[in-house]
């Protein structure tokens, strides 16, 4: 039998994902990603937003802290003057108000300053660049301003403020005039345009505030926002600016829709009209300043959006071709499911068939031996009916005498003969019955016994007596009954067709055990084997017999069926002539 269904590895099918899993996988792997490079995108573009806006703040500061030393020192140099020490000590030889006038406002357009004036140690002005305007500032009083009283007490006074008469934001610098004892007899003032250096900054993509002490902002990239605080004044800080008369007309409201939170270092997240900002910070001490820069956040924002959307577009496609990579595979594996269980049914319906078509065979091998044996049958059957038929006939006539023992004698005989026919035509069905090959505990002994009723009468015929040697213990293999009756007969058979014409045939049978295999020689000294011939003679239809002799079938059956019960039948020449077949099969497993 072809061992093919029953031993193929049929790989077990791999458990495969639900496509709705795979989905939803796929969905949280790409929100994950997208996640990941949400935040670092972030961290890089903020950190990016930071390093430009310290460096325009650094900018920014380094021109405001330029333009405010270029003016500082005019006052000192003007205030050395012995002119304008003589005309503050009215000196005879001094120099008239009209020229002081004309000499500061010629100083005033060399320099490119605002308004430079002189102011006696009362605070009173008496000479001023802008003398013939009519915002001019002589006869103003500025003792109040604090710059005034700084440069009266011998520092150099610096000063923010909104013109009380000009209306103009302004910077001023202010130094005191002293006599030989360092007296102070009057103060020079420099004021420059806080405009002048705003406009320089405008139009840059940041915005940016300078706030005074008091957070008040007085210059801005945008105007709207001047003279509004970044928090909102006590009523005694109000008070205080309002004497210094600083800023005058103007709220000083706090800015509208402002928060700011605190990032770090000096850095600030701010909220402002609905729009968001990244401010940094920056103190002038000596200017007593506090600077901002503003950077637009939109600036994150945007890059976010485009790399989340470049990494939802990535991952959207990786996840497509992931996908169809995955539904690809799991096709493959379908039709590989697909065309392994088709195979497996093509294979089990060939064994099927092949099965089918072995069971044909082995009959036909046996109804084969059986023709081969019919006429030996024939003479064995009608013998005993003969005189079966004889000794009734006796019988009926030594009853009809009355001699009852003969009769029964006759009769006794009459049912021996029976006994004997019922046993060959018992072992005929037998050995005519199909088996499927279940293998079970066969004796061997009893196996060859009744191989031997059948073949009894060919070797009587032929004159040979088999010879065996047999073991003194019992043998049992694990085999099928039929089949090994089938396979000795087939062996005996032949070994008989062999010795036909020797004048002194033998056959025998010899029994050897092995440590798990038993093994039955059946030898003759026949013809022996051609060993041209060896190759072939298990194959099927091999014959070296005459037509309607045989049919080549006898050992490639025998084989065949050996090997299926996991034994073995192999084929030799005898050393003294004729040939020998050993057959060999497992031995039953102990009880
Ligand atoms: P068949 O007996 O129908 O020819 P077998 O398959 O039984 O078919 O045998 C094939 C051939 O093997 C025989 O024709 C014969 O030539 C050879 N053979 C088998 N047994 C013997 C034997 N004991 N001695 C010599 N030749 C044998």
């Amino acid at each position: 039998m072809i061992a093919l269904g029953g031993n193929a590895h049929i790989r077990k099918p791999r458990v495969l994902l639900k496509p709705a899993s795979v989905l939803g996988l796929s969905i949280i792997i790409a929100l994950l990603i997208a996640l990941l490079v949400a935040w670092s995108v972030r961290q890089a573009s903020l950190n990016r937003l930071e390093t430009t806006t310290q460096a325009q703040l650094a900018r920014l500061v380094m021109s405001l802290d330029a333009a405010l030393a270029r003016y500082s020192y005019l006052p000192v140099l003007i205030a050395q003057e012995t002119e304008i020490k003589a005309h503050l000590q009215q000196a005879p030889d001094a120099l008239s108000s009209s020229q002081i006038n004309h000499y500061l406002a010629r100083t005033n357009q060399l320099a490119g300053t605002m308004d430079i004036y002189l102011m006696r140690a009362d605070g009173m002005t008496i000479a001023s660049s802008n003398w013939d305007k009519t915002w001019s500032f002589i006869g103003n009083d500025f003792a109040f301003r604090p710059y005034f009283q700084q440069a009266m007490s011998g520092q150099l006074g610096r000063y923010y403020a909104v013109g009380t008469t000009s209306n103009e934001r302004g910077y001023y610098f202010a130094s005191a005039v002293q006599d030989e004892k360092q007296n102070p007899l009057g103060v020079v003032v420099v004021k420059i345009s806080v405009n002048t250096i705003e406009q320089l900054w405008q139009n840059q993509s940041f915005e940016f505030w300078v706030t005074d002490d008091d957070g008040i902002i007085f210059m801005a990239s945008d105007y709207q926002t001047l003279f509004h605080t970044l928090e909102a004044l006590s009523p005694l800080r109000q008070q205080a600016i309002i004497d210094t008369q600083r800023y005058v007309g103007f709220a000083l409201k706090p800015l509208a829709n402002f928060k700011r939170n605190f990032l770090h270092d000096n850095l600030y997240r701010v909220e402002r009209q609905n729009q968001h900002y990244l401010m940094a910070k920056h103190r002038m001490e000596e200017a007593g300043w506090d600077v901002y820069v503003l950077s637009d956040w939109r600036s994150i924002t945007q890059t976010l959006q485009i790399a989340l959307l470049i990494t939802l577009a990535l991952t959207g496609l990786s996840g497509l071709l992931l996908f169809t990579f995955w539904k690809y595979r799991t096709q493959r594996q379908c039709y590989q499911q697909a065309a392994m269980a088709e195979l497996e049914t093509k294979v089990a319906e060939r064994t099927q068939a092949l099965e089918q078509a072995q069971t044909g065979l082995i009959q036909a091998a046996k109804m084969a031996a059986l023709g081969q044996m019919s006429s030996t049958i024939n003479h064995e059957l009608n013998n005993p009916l003969g005189a079966i038929r004889a000794y009734a006939d006796n019988a009926r006539q030594f009853l009809e005498r009355g001699q009852i023992s003969i009769a029964q004698t006759n009769l006794q005989e009459i049912a021996a003969l029976t006994e004997r026919m019922a046993t060959i035509t018992h072992q005929l069905k037998a050995f005519a019955r199909k088996s499927h090959g279940q293998r079970e505990r066969c004796s061997l002994a009893m196996a060859i016994d009744s191989s031997l009723v059948i073949m009894q009468p060919r070797f009587a015929r032929a004159g040979v007596e088999l010879q065996q040697e047999r073991l003194a213990e019992a043998v049992t293999v694990w085999a099928d009954l039929v089949w090994l009756e089938q396979i000795l007969i087939n062996l005996f058979s032949n070994a008989l067709d062999a010795i036909h014409e020797r004048a002194d045939p033998q056959i025998g049978l010899k029994i050897t055990s092995l440590q798990d295999q038993a093994c039955m020689e059946i030898w003759d000294n026949g013809t022996g084997l051609d060993e041209n011939d060896m190759n072939h003679l298990f194959e099927p239809f091999f014959t070296t017999k005459q037509a309607g002799h045989g049919l080549g079938l006898g050992l490639s059956i025998s084989q065949r069926l050996a090997v299926d019960m996991q034994g073995s039948l192999q084929a030799f020449n005898r050393a003294e002539g004729g040939a020998v077949f050993c057959l060999c099969l497992p031995l039953a497993p102990k009880e």
